[in-house]
């Protein structure tokens, strides 16, 4: 993909799944990847992949609801590479599944403060790093649950409905300073997330298939192809857009 070569890309969520693709994409197309979790070993080990099959990565830990780490981190990939071009904001959790009359205060705000709060943070601190630089291109992680609604998982579904408002507006805060900001909206993508959720329910890993018209998950690569492709000079004229990548599971 074109502008993609040589450049720094920020990667949150990156030890596993979607992120982890998304930071190998990125290693093989060019860039020097700083690949963030809070999952140290299987972060370090996405660093171990990519610097083995000659690219260039570091990892930096961070919790993405914590203002001071995301602060350290993106400082901290600046002094590693000397600045930032691209981010993708995509750590999450599915969080505990109740009603909401049975939702803890607790369970509602961590999902909240890891999957939104998360989102705004990485932004907060790398736009001025992608200004400094002339321009650049964020990618936040939402879902088609920022399209629908979805029983017993409100926090889930509030926060990603967050993630798209959260882009558009960013989108159009900068839009005119050569920064673009994209949202991905995966549909039932086949990583571990999918398996907890699922894991000792096959009714709900029958319902998840159902939905799907392809008959079929997503593999997490299909979802990173779309994330640097939306931060690559082909994208050049893409802005605020949540891009519905699901298989045919929704109709935005
Ligand atoms: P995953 O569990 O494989 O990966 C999520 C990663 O985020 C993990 O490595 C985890 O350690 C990290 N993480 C969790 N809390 C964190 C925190 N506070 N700070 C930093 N890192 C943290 O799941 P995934 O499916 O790859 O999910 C990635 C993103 O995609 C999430 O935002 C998720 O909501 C979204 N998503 C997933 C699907 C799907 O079907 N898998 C569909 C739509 C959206």
């Amino acid at each position: 993909m074109n502008g993609i070569e040589g450049k720094v890309a920020l990667v949150t969520g990156a030890a596993s799944g979607i992120g982890r693709a998304t930071a190998l994409r990125f290693a093989d197309e060019g860039a020097k990847v700083v690949v963030s979790d809070v999952m140290v070993d299987d972060g370090e080990q996405v660093v171990h992949e990519i610097n083995e099959s000659g690219g260039e990565a570091v990892f930096v830990k961070a919790d993405v609801s914590d203002p001071d780490e995301v602060a350290n981190l993106v400082a901290s990939a600046v002094e590693q590479f000397g600045g930032l071009d691209f981010a993708h904001n995509n750590a999450g959790i599915e969080g505990v599944g109740s009603s909401i009359p049975e939702m803890s205060v607790e369970d509602f705000e961590r999902v909240i403060d890891i999957n939104l709060k998360g989102v705004f943070l990485g932004m907060k601190y790398e736009i001025p790093r992608l200004l400094e630089r002339g321009g650049g291109a964020i990618v936040n992680t939402a879902s088609v649950a920022g399209m629908t609604g979805g029983p017993n998982l409100s926090h889930y579904y509030a926060a990603k409905h967050g993630v798209i408002g959260l882009t558009r507006s960013a989108a159009l805060e900068v839009a005119n300073e050569n920064v673009r900001v994209n949202a991905v909206c995966p549909g039932v993508i086949d990583t571990p997330m999918i398996e907890r959720f699922t894991k000792d329910d096959d009714e709900a890993a029958e319902g998840l298939l159902a939905a799907e018209p392809m008959g079929r998950m997503g593999k997490p690569e299909e979802i990173a192809a779309a994330v640097v492709y939306l931060c690559s000079d082909d994208a050049s004229f893409v802005t605020g857009h949540p891009m519905v990548i699901d298989g045919g599971y929704v109709v935005p």
